[in-house]
C-alpha cells in the first residue's frame, strides 16, 4: 500500500507524544490478531467513527463485530485533535453550499450537523466518559476589521436560515468575554459547541465498546483484503478475518490501494498543534485570556485555539506539507510566532508540546458516507477537521446503512456518496501546496 507522505507519519506502533497523552492515564493494551477468524462485520479503524458504528451495530443490531485498528486504540486524529466539539464539517460557504444544493439541503446538512454535536455531547453522559469537558459554545474571530462585517452575516444566517443559537460580539465585547490580541477584531458565538479531552473520549468510548462485547485487536493493520466464495478476507501480518461486510474508518490514514473504489478520491491533509506551559492568571490577564470555548478565526489558512483547563494555550493551525518529524518541527518553530504575534505579551513563553496529525479532505469538501456499488463495503470519512462532531454521528449513521435493506439513509445528501478521483491523483499533495500559496497569500491581504 502507498502513502502519500514521508513514512514518519505513519509509525502506527508508536504513540504520538501529545499533551493529551502526559494528561490521559488509560491505557488499554488489547490483543492483536494472531490467528484467523471469522465475524459477520468487520470494522477497519479504531477511532470515533468505527467505533460509534461497531456500538450502534452490537447495540441496535446485536451483532457479531470485530474492529482492528492498526495502532492503539485512538492512534489517528482521535486521540490527538484540538477537541473541538464544532460545525460543520465542511470547507463549503454556506452560500455555495445553497448554490449547488438548493436552501432544503443546505438546511438539513446544518440539521444534521448539530444533531452531530448533540451525538457527542450525548454519548459522553451516556458511556460515562470523564473527558474534561470546558466551555459552552464556539467562538469565530474576525481576525481584521474587513472581517468583521463577514461574521456578522454568517451568524444572522446561521440563526435565521439553520436555526442555530448565535451571539454577535464588538472587539471590545470580546476582549471582556474571549481575549483580546492583535488579530481580534470581534467576533460571534454559535452553539452547541464546548471542548474535550480527545484522548480521553476515545479511550471512553472503547471502554464502553469493550463492555458490550466488541472484539477489538490493536496492533493489527489491514494489508490486504481478497475475496472468497462471497466472502471478504482481511489480511494482516499474522492473522486473517473472514466477512461478510467491511466498515472502513480509516479516514485521513486511508492507505492507497487497500479499496480499489476508495483510491485517489481522499486528500489528506497535516494538522499540526502546539502546547504553551501553563500560565499563570497574571499572564492570562496580560491578553484576557477569559474563555475555556473552542475558538476559530477568520484566516483562509485558519488559526485555531484554546485556553485547556491548566491555563496552557493549545494552538493549531494547518500543517507541514511534507510529513517528516523535521517538518513537524520546522512547522511548529513558525506556528510559535503565528501565536506570539497575535499575543505578543507571551512572547517568553515556551512552548511545550507540538505533533501534529491527517485530516481527510476531498474534492466534495463536505463528509462522504455511503456503499460501494456491488460491494458489501461501507464508508465514512472527510470531515475535514470536524470529526469531533461529525465522527460519532457519522458512525451511527453507518450502522443503520449497514443493516438497511433500502440502503437509504434519512440524512442530507451533502453527505451522500464517493467524492470524486483527483486527475492524477499523485500530484494530490501539490495541488494542496498550490491552495496554501494561494489562502496564503489572500490572507496576507485579508480577502
Ligand atoms: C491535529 C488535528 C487536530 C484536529 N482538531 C480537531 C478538532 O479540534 N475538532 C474536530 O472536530 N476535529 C479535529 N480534527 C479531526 C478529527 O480528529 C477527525 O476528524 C476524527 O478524529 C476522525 O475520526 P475517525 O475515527 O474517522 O478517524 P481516525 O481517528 O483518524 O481513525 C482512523 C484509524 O484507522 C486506522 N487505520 C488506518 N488504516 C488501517 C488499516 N489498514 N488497518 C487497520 N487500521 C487502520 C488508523 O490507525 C487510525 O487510528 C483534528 C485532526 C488533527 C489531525
Amino acid at each position: 500500500m502507498k502513502n502519500i507522505y514521508h513514512s514518519d507519519i505513519y509509525q502506527f506502533n508508536t504513540p504520538v507524544s501529545s499533551y493529551w497523552e502526559d494528561h490521559s492515564s488509560e491505557n488499554l493494551n488489547l490483543d492483536k490478531l494472531n490467528k484467523d477468524v471469522s465475524s459477520e462485520i468487520v470494522v477497519i479503524g479504531g477511532g470515533y467513527t468505527g467505533l460509534s458504528c461497531a456500538i450502534n451495530l452490537i447495540e441496535n443490531h446485536n451483532l457479531e463485530v470485530i474492529l482492528v485498528e492498526a495502532g492503539k486504540i485512538g492512534w489517528g486524529a482521535s486521540s490527538r485533535n484540538a477537541g473541538f466539539c464544532s460545525l460543520p464539517p465542511s470547507k463549503m460557504s454556506f452560500k455555495k453550499m445553497q448554490s449547488i444544493y438548493g436552501n432544503d439541503e443546505t438546511k438539513k446538512f446544518f440539521k444534521n450537523s448539530v444533531e452531530g454535536s448533540n451525538y457527542t455531547k450525548d454519548i459522553i453522559q451516556e458511556y460515562n466518559i470523564d473527558c474534561d469537558v470546558t466551555g459552552d459554545s464556539n467562538y469565530v474571530v474576525a481576525h481584521h476589521p474587513n472581517k468583521f462585517k463577514d461574521i456578522q452575516e454568517q451568524a444572522t444566517a446561521y440563526r435565521e436560515e439553520f436555526g442555530i443559537e448565535t451571539e454577535i460580539y464588538s472587539k471590545e465585547d470580546f476582549d471582556k468575554i474571549g481575549h483580546g490580541g492583535t488579530e481580534q477584531f470581534g467576533a460571534f458565538s454559535y452553539k452547541p459547541g464546548f471542548a474535550i479531552n480527545p484522548l480521553k473520549f476515545v479511550n471512553g468510548i472503547a471502554k464502553y465498546a469493550l463492555s458490550k462485547q466488541l472484539k477489538i485487536f490493536e496492533h493489527t493493520k489491514v494489508d490486504k483484503i481478497d475475496k472468497e466464495n462471497g466472502a471478504y478476507i482481511l489480511r494482516t501480518k499474522e492473522g486473517s478475518i473472514r466477512s461478510k461486510k467491511i466498515v472502513v474508518a480509516t479516514n485521513g490514514f486511508y492507505q492507497e490501494g487497500l479499496i480499489p473504489e476508495m483510491n485517489s478520491r481522499i486528500l489528506p491533509v497535516i494538522s499540526n498543534i502546539i502546547v504553551t506551559r501553563a500560565l499563570t492568571e497574571q499572564e492570562i490577564d496580560q491578553h484576557n485570556f477569559k474563555t475555556f470555548s473552542p475558538i476559530a478565526n477568520t484566516k483562509n489558512l485558519l488559526y485555531y485555539y484554546r485556553k485547556l483547563p491548566d491555563n496552557r494555550i493549545l494552538f493549531g493551525t494547518r500543517g507541514d506539507l511534507s510529513g517528516s518529524d523535521q517538518s513537524n518541527l520546522n512547522m511548529s518553530k513558525k506556528m510559535e510566532k503565528f501565536l506570539k504575534d497575535i499575543f505578543p505579551k507571551w512572547k517568553d513563553i515556551n512552548i511545550d508540546y507540538n505533533w501534529r496529525g491527517l485530516i481527510a479532505l476531498s474534492q466534495k469538501l463536505t463528509p462522504s458516507i455511503g456503499k460501494i456499488d456491488n460491494e458489501e463495503i461501507y464508508y465514512g470519512f472527510g470531515y475535514n477537521g470536524v470529526g469531533v462532531s461529525a465522527a460519532p454521528w457519522t458512525g451511527k449513521q453507518l450502522s443503520k446503512l449497514v443493516l438497511s435493506n433500502s440502503k437509504e439513509l434519512d440524512i442530507s445528501k451533502i453527505y451522500k456518496g464517493l467524492p470524486k478521483k483527483f486527475i492524477f491523483p499523485k500530484l494530490r499533495t501539490f495541488y494542496f501546496r498550490l491552495a496554501v500559496w494561494f489562502y496564503a497569500i489572500k490572507d496576507r491581504f485579508n480577502i
